[in-house]
């Protein structure tokens, strides 16, 4: 059983904008033709018209519907990986471009909610926070090596403080960085796509893509849905964890992964801030994240398991809610307003999988649960390969994605591997 997609969001719930687009018909083109209306194919379009190219975005379901209208809303910065292991990954040479594209993710957001005025609660602050003893030390390295590239931003906060900070017994100490944060994930991405409108993009909504031409070999590639067709100069992929058997190559390299969360009723601000002081979003450091914040109209959104089985828990509030309350269980008595959950694209590194299929094809997927921020660079980076500029394109093309083992079992080799996870980070 899959992941049911069909239950309300919180944010479906909060949407401030209720555009619809319509479906392709009969046979268009463009000079480019992006699949999927998420961060990353909205990313790519709105630069790419802005830069004066037609543009076409296709998208299965409506604009939002995936990762990017479902997320926690946590805006990272950086990648899941040290400066140490990309250094390792990706040559010295390229290690500098590396730390600025890292930097870069947050503040693209951030430049992005204001030039276009989207109005999506974007709040800066957050806390990467030490669920047990030795993760202090994991704390300072991260806050050590951020410095020794030049950000000394980050704070360690400890004992009373903490205590201050967050509502909870339940850390040992938090990593503050202040170029992180959160906002309404859905509402920013209908943003983005609003951009991309007023700079000359077309988007076309339930309008899913069932056949692709890459172009390899031929002067276009192409796109057909039941309906219509797009011919362009050049494909960008953008379905993530969505796009699956459409584009083979990729899914072997991608697994989607059930993440699910909860919004409890509003809470009151007094009582909201007593868990969160400074209203900043929150992640746990086990393998097996627990992440959270506070909304705008203080609910907690706590999002705090993953089912790798593909199998989705016939409780969702019962799945996560105990995780909340390990960590306040101070809200044994708020009740759970939302439950919903969508599909994060894991690789099996948790890089990004960013590269070419052919001269014409472009694609970006797999951020591993910290796409947020990096899809809109990464849809950027795209667009700049495409108009002729890919030297950072081509940093991040360089990390190699071997293929996940198992080909059709691979779903329960890796709930396997997730168990020794859960067990490690039970245990450690
Ligand atoms: C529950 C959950 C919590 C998360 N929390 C966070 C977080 O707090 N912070 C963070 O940084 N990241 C988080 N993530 C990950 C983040 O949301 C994603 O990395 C990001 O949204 C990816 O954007 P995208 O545009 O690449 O993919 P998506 O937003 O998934 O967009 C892909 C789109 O392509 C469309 N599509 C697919 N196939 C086709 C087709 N054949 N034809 C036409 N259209 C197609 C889909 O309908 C979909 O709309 C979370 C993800 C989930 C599911």
């Amino acid at each position: 059983m899959a992941v049911d997609q069909t239950r309300p969001s919180y944010y479906q719930a909060t949407c401030n904008d209720a555009t619809r687009h319509p479906a392709l018909e009969g046979d268009l083109t463009a000079d480019v033709v992006v699949v999927g209306a998420g961060y990353t194919g909205l990313s790519a379009a709105l630069e790419l018209a802005e830069a004066g190219l037609d543009v076409i975005v296709v998208e299965a379901e409506t604009v939002g519907w995936g990762a990017s209208g479902r997320n926690g809303g946590h805006v990272c910065a950086d990648f899941t990986k040290s400066m140490e292991e990309l250094q390792k990954e990706l040559g010295s040479d390229a290690a500098p471009t590396a730390w600025e594209l890292g930097n870069e993710t947050t503040r693209l957001v951030g430049e992005r909610v204001e030039k276009y005025g989207i109005d999506c609660d974007l709040t800066w602050g957050y806390l990467h926070a030490a669920d047990k003893p030795g993760h202090i030390d994991d704390l300072k390295a991260m806050r050590d090596e951020a410095a020794s590239w030049g950000y000394d931003g980050m704070t360690l906060i400890e004992g009373r403080d903490l205590r201050d900070r967050i509502g909870t017994e339940s850390y040992h100490g938090a990593l503050h960085d202040p170029r992180s944060g959160h906002l309404h994930p859905l509402n920013f991405c209908k943003g983005l796509a609003r951009a991309a409108v007023a700079a000359g993009a077309r988007i076309f909504e339930q309008s899913r893509v069932e056949r692709l031409d890459y172009g390899e070999t031929g002067p276009k590639a192409r796109v057909e849905t039941a309906r219509g067709s797009v011919t362009a100069d050049y494909l960008v992929l953008a379905g993530n964890a969505y796009l699956r058997e459409t584009a083979p190559f990729l899914y072997r390299r991608l697994m989607p992964v059930g993440s699910y969360i909860i919004a409890t009723e509003p809470l009151g601000e007094n009582r909201a801030r007593a868990l969160i002081r400074e209203n900043e979003a929150i992640a746990n450091m086990r393998f097996i994240v627990d992440y959270y914040r506070l909304s705008a109209d203080h609910r907690m959104l706590y999002g705090g398991r993953a089912t790798y089985s593909g199998i989705e828990p016939k409780d969702l509030g019962g799945f996560v809610r105990p995780r909340m309350l390990a960590v306040f269980p101070q809200l044994e008595d708020a009740k759970i307003d939302y439950v919903w959950g969508g599909y994060i694209g894991i690789t099996v590194d948790r890089m990004p999988h960013v590269g070419r299929l052919g001269p014409r094809c472009y694609f970006s997927q797999g951020y591993s649960g910290h796409g947020l921020a990096m899809s809109n660079l990464c849809g950027k980076l795209m667009a700049e390969a495409i108009r002729g500029q890919a030297e950072r394109f081509d940093v991040m093309a360089k990390v190699r994605h071997p293929i996940f083992p198992g080909g059709g079992f691979r779903t329960p080799l890796l709930s396997l591997g997730m168990l020794w996870y859960r067990l490690k980070d039970a245990l450690a």
